[in-house]
């Protein structure tokens, strides 16, 4: 599938489309980015990872049966996607508090949400992602129908198999992001699921695996997607 025109560059990634217009390729950058894009590196390696990992982590969502975008990986750097019509909201699942509920709510650290806690943001810069409310989808019209409920529910099952999973490798699910799209009337599981958008906490020692390591400056942040990458794999 030959890549066309670049469709969208966001901090991450590129999206380009292809000869087919249900199809899209989904590029990974070696950029990370934290704080609102006010932190920004180029971090050697990153983009493979990511690609890596995330195709690992669809391929095991897609046997366990949710609905993704990935149709494979073509390169180091590239998936091939199906092309979705993207929804403006980003998906939290928190099996225990860290980062924003911390900050905001004032939520103790390491506390753990049984059953997990999901929360929406409104995907828009320069409102700064504001926490939004399932009525607020409804109202703004974010979504069509029945979608928020349904992003919860599909949010909750993907945090069940993919907790499971990575406790199955040492590894502790402590949040992660999602981001949901339309394919006609199907919700569909889209963007990436990568240390980037999961916090991920070795489940031994507790060490720090994701872009924490970045966002608080711990070092060994490539290093430790490395691992991440390791532990998937198997
Ligand atoms: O910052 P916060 O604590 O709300 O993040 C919760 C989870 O969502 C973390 O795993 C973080 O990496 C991810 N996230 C993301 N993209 C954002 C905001 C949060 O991937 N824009």
């Amino acid at each position: 599938m030959n890549k066309r025109e670049k469709l969208y560059e966001g901090k991450a990634k590129v999206l380009w489309t292809t000869d087919s217009p249900e199809h899209m390729v989904q590029e990974f950058k070696d950029d990370a980015t934290a704080f609102d894009g006010t932190k920004h590196a180029v971090v050697q390696g990153k983009g493979q990872f990511n690609n890596a990992i995330s195709s690992r982590l669809f391929e095991m969502l897609r046997d366990a049966g949710i609905r993704t975008h990935f149709v494979r990986k073509l390169s180091e750097r590239e998936m091939l996607v199906e092309r979705l019509q993207m929804l403006p909201v980003e998906v939290v699942v928190r099996n225990s508090a860290a980062g924003s509920i911390v900050k905001r709510l004032g939520a103790t650290p390491g506390a753990r949400f049984d059953p997990p806690l999901v929360e929406f943001f409104l995907k828009n810069d320069a409102l700064h992602d504001p926490l939004i409310t399932d009525d607020h989808i409804r109202a703004l019209g974010l979504a069509p129908a029945g979608a928020a409920a349904q992003m919860r529910e599909r949010a909750l099952e993907i945090n069940d198999v993919l907790r499971r999973f990575l406790a199955g490798r040492g590894v502790d699910l402590v949040d992660f992001k999602l981001e949901f799209g339309m394919k006609g009337d199907e919700l569909v599981l889209g963007d990436e699921v990568s240390p980037d958008t999961c916090r991920l906490h070795d489940a031994a020692t507790g060490r720090i695996m994701d872009k924490d390591r970045f966002r608080q400056d711990l070092g060994g942040f490539m290093e430790a997607y490395g691992e991440v990458l390791d532990r998937v794999a198997s």
